[in-house]
């Protein structure tokens, strides 16, 4: 559940305004993008709280070293090399232009290998049956490494700064890898540790996407957390603004990777944004926000390309500028036509069974239809749950699917963006309402940009 402790418990008086900022993975992937950082940094002078992701593919990489471990029992040596390698070069290229500083470099070499030594007794732990909490203990060591090199950086060419660390702050109960926030303890946290050391540091740095338990065992957030992070610290510190830095101008009406003329969109209502994470738009963390909502916190999506830019704006007020069309493509979904085997209607009490089933296998709905004798229902394809769904449908119920399919949904449409989307494909199921139109399409055979 959410609660919104800034009227229930207020941070402690703060007497500057305080911004919080996000550099995802790709913005300090290389040591010229973390140069970037420090000028993005650089062009205001004002008292923020940055959060950052592991470097690059890191996050991939630790996964794989855990699934090895896991599955296999062999703590991926190959993975583990990269991942030292990786970061060791950004280190030396960092280095580069900072030549006087070699006793710094040597210190700073010495904490980064410290930790890849302590990642590597991870497999000295026997691979728990929790995979979860194994998962969090080795995931985690991305972001812990990434905030390491550029708080040591940014101190040593004078951008002064503080590192805390995201366990400390952020407080979550013990459900690993999709931690819940104890919002009270985590205000908390940040009224005495966090609010204390921003009047002291114009700049303090900390990991997105790791929280901590009460006792401080190390608990992660859900892929791409890391925006959801920056939205829980800009919540518990009343910001003025949280700003995203990605490597597209803004948030653009489609993927570009699959579109070729995108549109920017200069602002929109905090419940536009909150539609489209819900249909699938990846821009943004889904969980992101509602805690800037409640505190009404304005969020901006900027390009670290082009910091000057403005981006686009996510707030309180307004309508969506300008209305475009908005697309959001869901591939590999999974199409379930449900039928009760006595070829009885598809009642509400059938209807009650069949969404028992489906909560009990944690699918997440997409789109469903229902006719007399029918009803269907689309989602991910997960190949791990699948099996286990369809042995419980079919004690009652018998069950056709089709797969590999792709799921449309078109904000705003109009006749010429329907039209661009489907192209002729065939659509197994169509729903519109004023606002939104959604396409249940077969793989897209002819034109597919991807
Ligand atoms: N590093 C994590 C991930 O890649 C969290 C994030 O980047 O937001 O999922
Ligand atoms: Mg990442």
């Amino acid at each position: 559940m959410y609660w919104n402790f800034s009227l229930l418990l207020h941070p402690k008086f703060i007497s500057m305004e305080i911004f919080v900022e996000k550099f995802g993975g790709a913005s300090v992937n290389s040591a010229d993008a973390i140069r970037n950082v420090e000028h993005i940094l650089s062009l205001e002078k004002k008292k923020r709280v940055v959060v950052i992701s592991a470097m690059g593919k890191t996050t991939n990489k630790l996964e794989n070293i855990v699934n090895k471990w896991f599955n296999e029992k062999i703590f991926f040596t190959q993975q583990f090399d990269e991942l030292k390698s990786y970061h060791f070069q950004i280190i030396d290229n960092l280095f580069e232009n900072i030549k006087d500083k070699s006793a710094d470099k040597s210190a700073l070499l010495e904490n980064v290998n410290d930790i890849f030594e302590e990642l590597k007794q991870k497999n000295q732990i026997i691979p728990s049956s929790d995979y979860n909490f194994l998962y969090d203990s080795i995931v985690s060591f991305g972001e812990r490494l990434s905030t390491v090199i550029i708080s040591s950086y940014l101190n040593l060419v004078g951008v002064n700064n503080k590192l805390v660390y995201a366990y400390e702050i952020i407080k979550t109960d013990n459900n690993y890898r999709d931690a819940n926030i104890d919002w009270l303890q985590t205000q908390n946290a940040v009224n005495e540790k966090l609010i204390p050391l921003t009047e002291e540091y114009d700049l303090i740095i900390t990991q997105g996407f790791v929280g901590g338990t009460k006792e401080n065992l190390t608990t992660t957030l859900g892929r791409e957390g890391s925006d959801y992070s920056a939205a829980i610290l800009s919540h518990c510190l009343l910001a003025k603004s949280m700003s995203v830095w990605k490597d597209v101008p803004g948030l653009l009406n489609a993927d570009p990777k699959r579109v070729e003329k995108t549109v920017k969109i200069v602002s929109m209502p905090y419940t536009e944004a909150v539609e489209l994470s819900y249909y699938g738009a990846s821009i943004i963390h889904p969980k992101t926000i509602k805690p800037l909502e409640n505190a009404k916190i304005p969020l901006f999506i900027k390009s670290f390309l082009q910091p000057e830019e403005k981006g686009t704006v996510i707030c309180d007020s307004g309508s969506v500028n300008p209305i475009v069309p908005n697309f959001i493509f869901k591939d590999n979904q999974i199409l379930l036509s449900i039928m009760p085997k006595d070829l009885s209607f598809a009642t509400e009490s059938r209807l009650s069974e069949i969404f028992s089933l489906l909560a009990k296998h944690k699918i997440k709905v997409n789109m469903m239809q229902n006719s007399a004798i029918s009803f269907s229902v689309c989602f991910d394809e997960n190949l791990n749950i699948l099996p286990a769904l369809l042995n419980d449908l079919e004690k009652d119920f018998s069950v056709r699917y089709n797969e590999g399919l792709q799921l449309v949904t078109i904000r705003h449409y109009t006749l010429d963006s329907i039209n661009k989307a489907i192209r002729g494909r065939r659509i197994l199921i169509e729903q519109k309402s004023r606002i939104t139109a959604q396409y249940l399409l077969n793989k897209d055979v002819k034109t597919s940009n991807n």
